[in-house]
């Protein structure tokens, strides 16, 4: 029996190579997708990737660990890194932009991204008050390296997904930003490179994130007193062993509070800490 063999994935490093591979795509008339990750791939990284090749001829997929979107008290250093495992991981895929450190930000770089709007609601921005101006400057970088027709990031990551699209935007950059919807564990954990920080005992614990989520979401929907829920909820949550950051209902667009679930649609959004992983999540509130 033949079995046809995927390519190993080209690996690009430096600039003028990624510009080549570009220029090579666009004299072929062909359309070009951007996946941007930070490695450590799993399900839901190649689920955007699945939906990035639905929507153009070539993928490139960038690994990056930025460090400009860590705090210095944060997992720079531990964050999990595997290069070898994830280009096994990306057979076929067109080009992986794999930029050391240096490259993305030479000696002498200077310039910074300050996004306002989204990345100033409340959320991730009130327990990381680095991390979307790290995340907006590399996004940026990225976009304007790759110059893709489409870029596809995840709902896990929400506050992102909107600081990313007001940025294109703001910008004028030419590319569609899409929204790809959470990946989760069959247990509903939402899958998460930083969940191979997990000890056993919390990975046990982990998906009451997701369950608390669901069941706040259906009481909302069923129009039971916003404080209530969030109150109840928040504790449900750290008694089950959880640091919470925020358990917020936010307006799914701006992001902005709401007063009441008529004002949809909405988003209720999670950060907790178990142990020393900090997790995130969020699920859509839907009235019947
Ligand atoms: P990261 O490597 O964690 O920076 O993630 C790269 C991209 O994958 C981001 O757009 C994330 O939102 C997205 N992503 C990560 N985990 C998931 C997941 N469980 N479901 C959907 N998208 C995800």
């Amino acid at each position: 029996m033949s079995r046809s063999v995927a390519l190993p994935p080209r690996v690009v490093r430096a600039l003028p190579a990624l510009r080549r591979a570009i220029a090579q795509f666009r004299e072929a008339g062909e359309t070009i997708a951007l996946v941007p990750t930070m490695g450590a791939l799993h399900e839901g990284h190649l689920t955007l990737i699945r939906q990035a090749r639905k929507r153009a001829r070539r993928v490139i997929v960038s690994i990056f660990v930025n460090p400009a979107q860590f705090a210095p008290n944060e997992d720079f250093a531990s964050y999990p890194r595997s290069l070898t495992n994830d280009l096994a991981m990306l057979e076929g895929i067109d080009a992986v932009w794999a930029p050391a450190v240096e490259t993305m930000y030479p000696q002498g770089f200077a310039t910074q991204i300050v996004p306002q709007g989204p990345a100033k609601a409340g959320l991730e921005d009130t327990f990381r008050p680095y991390f979307f101006n790290g995340v907006a400057t590399v996004v940026a970088k990225l976009l304007i390296q790759c110059t893709p027709d489409v870029a596809l990031f995840g709902e896990k990551d929400f506050q992102q997904l909107k600081v990313v699209t007001r940025l294109a935007r703001d910008l004028d950059l030419p590319v569609k930003i899409i929204g790809v919807p959470i990946v989760r564990e069959r247990d509903g954990l939402a899958m998460s490179s930083r969940n191979a920080y997990l000890s056993a005992a919390e990975r046990t614990t982990a998906p009451t994130l997701y369950r608390v989520l669901k069941d706040c979401a259906t009481r909302l929907a069923a129009d039971e007193q916003i404080a209530r829920v969030l109150d109840e909820g928040g504790r449900a949550i750290e008694q089950a062993g959880f640091a919470l950051d925020y358990l917020e209902l936010r307006h799914t667009e701006s992001l902005g509070k709401v007063e009441s679930a008529d004002a949809g649609p909405l988003r209720l959004l999670v950060a907790a800490k178990l142990g020393r992983t900090r997790l995130i999540d969020n699920v859509a509130v839907r009235k019947r």
